[in-house]
């Protein structure tokens, strides 16, 4: 049993404090992340050292774009989500409980910081599949280790968590991909058991601080594809993060408690086309549509990386991350030589 972090006392209860929902959770009861625990006296991880899965991806799928393209990372998820989404597509694994799940693999920090090594395109540690705010403090041990082995880590996130948390996070985190689901508290209430202002504070913290940020928007038919809505969200992205934050718009697929059709094509491209007036770095996902999987630089135009669903070439960027035409920096130079 490892004890929990962001933990109070609230009166005779214990409370936890590390995202939005802030649990009081009663003695033998678990909060809603099914993954923190009153053991009687005190709050516990049940996850600290269990994964679920650990697998080395290609970091373009995280997904990273401006972010050491072409190289892998060691991903790492175990159980457990704050949120309830009903179209989750890892709800195996986010939607269980320790008692309920019986594929945890016991891990040691060691044993993981030696996997990343054991590959030399690696570029460090995603801690992803399932939201990694709820198992923090392995996270966070992990996240150390890596930082004194020269590997950067990265956090896939639904960014719904408080403050204080998150600001530790950014002492060691060096790029997130982050969810930003709709634009509407009422899509966050209903679709997702959570809302939305917490997760714009998170992502405008990330944004202003050094630390490196991508968003996901996954557009589902019917519940998050107006025009206007996502109009606001493109201008807030661009208000809050600026002009060249990377964002990816995601084509949706049934899954979980979600039985719509995909994301038609032409929603897509409507919404990249909107998205480009306004961002310097738009991406598809999700699609084998022809466009938006390249990166072009939007100074000359010139194309700077080519992809093709998981294989990336760099071919138009000096070691710099600056176009080898015009000399526009496009990538920050510590997310690539
Ligand atoms: S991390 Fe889990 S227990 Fe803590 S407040 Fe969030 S949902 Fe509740």
């Amino acid at each position: 049993m490892h004890k929990a972090a962001y933990i109070i006392q609230n009166n005779s209860n214990l409370q936890c404090v590390l995202c939005p929902h802030n649990c009081i959770i009663k003695s033998g009861k678990v909060g809603i992340c099914g993954v923190r625990r009153n053991s009687g006296n005190e709050i516990v991880t049940d996850v600290y050292n269990k994964i679920s899965a650990m697998h080395n991806d290609p970091i373009e799928k995280k997904p990273l774009y401006h972010f050491f393209p072409g190289k892998n990372i060691l991903s790492v998820g175990s159980i457990g989500c704050n949120l309830k989404c009903k179209f989750c597509q890892n709800w195996e694994i986010s939607q269980t409980s320790c008692n309920e799940y019986n594929y945890l693999k016991s891990i040691t920090v060691s044993d993981i910081i030696a996997e990343a090594k054991n590959d030399p395109n690696n570029a460090g540690i995603a801690y992803t599949y399932n939201e990694p705010t709820v198992w923090l403090e392995f996270m966070f041990d992990i996240a150390k280790e890596a930082k004194q082995s020269n590997l950067k880590n990265v956090m896939v996130t639904n960014g719904f968590i408080n403050k204080e948390p998150l600001a530790e996070l950014l002492t060691i985190i060096d790029a997130f991909s982050v969810d930003l689901k709709a634009f509407k508290e009422s899509f966050y209430k209903a679709q997702t058991f959570s809302s939305l202002k917490p997760v714009k504070q998170a992502i405008t913290t990330i944004a202003k601080s050094e630390k490196f940020i991508e968003i996901t928007n996954l557009i589902i038919p019917g519940l998050n594809d107006k025009t206007q809505d996502f109009t606001e969200l493109i201008k807030w992205i661009k208000n809050e993060c600026g002009i060249n934050t990377v964002l990816h718009i995601s084509r949706f697929f049934p899954n979980y408690k979600m039985n719509i059709s995909p994301t038609p094509e032409k929603t897509l491209l409507n919404f990249y086309n909107i998205a480009k007036n306004e961002l310097n770095y738009v991406y598809l996902g999700n699609t084998n549509s022809k466009v938006g999987h390249d990166t072009f630089c939007p100074n000359c135009g010139r194309k700077v990386i080519k992809r093709m669903r998981y294989d990336t070439i760099v071919d138009g960027l000096d070691n710099a991350g600056n176009c080898l035409n015009c000399n526009f920096n496009i990538l920050p130079p510590e997310n690539y030589s």
